[in-house]
């Protein structure tokens, strides 16, 4: 995996020295040396990564970072504020300015390449979630809430063996976080925003822990910070290979670990509110809005595999096409309101009457598709009976309920062939079949002409 990254630093010596770490593991590099060039940068070339000189003349790298989250078209870029080493507030106000994390100069190689490893994997999965949101309508909605979440009132678990050092996580934690302990796993059944595992742990395996709890189906989202030891950098870049999302080293200073547990809290909503605003608009783009059933384009894309199928010799696949009887005179006589109220009701009854692989779906007005997979024409012909039945038997409720009218529909059902068929045929077979019954006196089935 290939990244971009963007480095952002007044003194040339620091741009050649992070191109040269950078490029040495295959990351596309780009440099600018003022916060000015970095914005312009920034939105030409559309970085994976951005790594932040704080310290610059002209725009430092704090207002800088406030520029690129503002702006809709960088926002979604991760930002690394690099600082000096003890400057401490410095760090803490880069994370209030939006930025994803930080970097102390000097640089150490691991903490560097595991920061831009691990957010050029989050940018992966970001930009596949943005691309996928078919509309784009609530990206800018997610970003903007999500600016101003300031990672705070996570719940935490902290796997640690060691009393002291747990102590201490969660005394630097427990001001802004829920944090549990190992004794107390139970409770966080709840669910859980980040993991800290320590891998200098005695008593069990730290690393084997953060590779089970990566390939963990529910765990899988989690993000894991890892606690290592400075004097073993070989278990630390293994800690991130097996999964870690971050690291930090003992002794652990208590407002590192509160901004990158912080950090790592806001980037993993992030991620779920676009996962959530993905499953969202997928169910869109296949549900009909008057109904919930399926719509007609989930139909048409359903339908043809199985016909295929069934063609080659699979299981058959048998197919309802249903009208209601008389529709115009029901909005007629009692207006389109009340149109919609059957039609509602109807579909209400059609989803009570088929098993749960079967796709009902509203083919448009006030027709009705229903593919049933694996069933053959004579079932199908009962079951659309039965349809038929509950709907002409008991009249629906109209005007919220007030008053009651009579409903009946009609029926066609129609079933694949072997040899050679398609889901268009098999469609205008049961259509045929629709107008038969119609036109022999409608509140019928009539299946297709063998
Ligand atoms: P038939 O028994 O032959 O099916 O007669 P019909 O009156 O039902 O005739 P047709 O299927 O041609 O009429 C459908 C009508 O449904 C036409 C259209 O105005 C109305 N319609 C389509 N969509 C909607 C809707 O969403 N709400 C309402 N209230 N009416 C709709
Ligand atoms: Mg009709
Ligand atoms: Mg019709």
């Amino acid at each position: 995996m290939s990244a971009r990254i963007l480095v952002v630093d007044d003194v040339p010596a620091n741009l050649r020295l992070l191109e040269a770490k950078l490029g040495a593991e295959y990351y596309d590099v780009i440099t600018a040396s003022r916060g000015e060039e970095a914005l312009l940068k920034a939105w030409r070339e559309k970085p994976d990564i951005i790594l932040l000189d704080v310290m610059m003349p002209g725009m430092d790298g704090f207002e800088t970072c406030r520029r690129l989250k503002a702006d809709p078209e960088t926002r979604h870029i991760p930002v690394v504020m690099v600082t000096a080493l003890d400057q401490r507030e410095d760090r803490l106000r880069g994370l209030a300015e939006g930025a994803e994390d930080f970097l102390s100069k000097p640089f150490d190689d691991v903490q560097l390449l595991s920061r831009v490893r691990s957010l050029a994997r989050m940018k992966v999965v970001i930009d596949e979630l943005r691309s996928r949101e078919a509309s784009g309508r609530r990206i800018g909605v997610i970003d903007k809430e999500l600016l101003g979440d300031d990672g705070a009132g996570g719940r935490i678990l902290v796997i640690d063996d060691a009393q002291r050092q747990s102590d201490k996580i969660r005394r630097a934690l427990e001001s802004s976080h829920t944090v549990m302990m190992m004794s107390d796993a139970d409770e966080s059944r709840g669910g859980l925003d980040l993991f800290i595992v320590s891998v200098t742990s005695e008593s069990f395996d730290g690393l084997k822990l953060i590779a089970r709890l990566h390939a963990g189906e529910g765990a899988r989202r989690l993000p894991i910070l890892a606690v290592v030891d400075p004097d073993d950098p070989g278990r630390a870049v293994r800690a991130l290979e097996l999964g870690a999302h971050d690291i930090i080293y003992r002794p652990i200073d208590p407002d590192e670990l509160a901004a990158r547990a912080s950090s790592l809290i806001r980037r993993k909503r992030y991620v779920d509110a676009l996962r959530q605003s993905l499953d969202q608009s997928l169910e869109l783009a296949v549900t009909d809005q008057m109904t919930g059933l399926f719509n007609r384009r989930y139909l048409t894309s359903q339908l043809e595999p199985l016909v295929q199928r069934a063609a080659r010799g699979g299981e058959p696949v048998s197919l309802l096409v249903a009208d209601i009887d008389y529709f115009k005179r029901i909005n007629d006589g009692f207006g389109h309101d009340v149109g919609d109220e059957v039609i509602k009701e109807f579909a209400a009854r059609l989803a009570t009457n088929f098993r749960p692989m079967d796709i009902a779906c509203r083919y448009g007005g006030e027709e009705f598709v229903v593919v049933m997979p694996g069933t053959r024409g004579d079932y199908a012909c009962l079951v659309a009976e039965r349809l038929r039945r509950h709907v002409a038997g008991s009249p629906f409720p109209i005007r919220g309920g007030i008053e009651r009218i009579d409903v009946t529909v009609s029926i066609g059902v129609a079933v694949s062939l072997t040899g050679a068929d398609s889901a268009e045929r098999l469609l205008k077979r049961a259509d045929e079949a629709l107008y038969k019954a119609k036109q022999t006196g409608r509140n019928r089935v009539m299946a297709e002409a063998a």
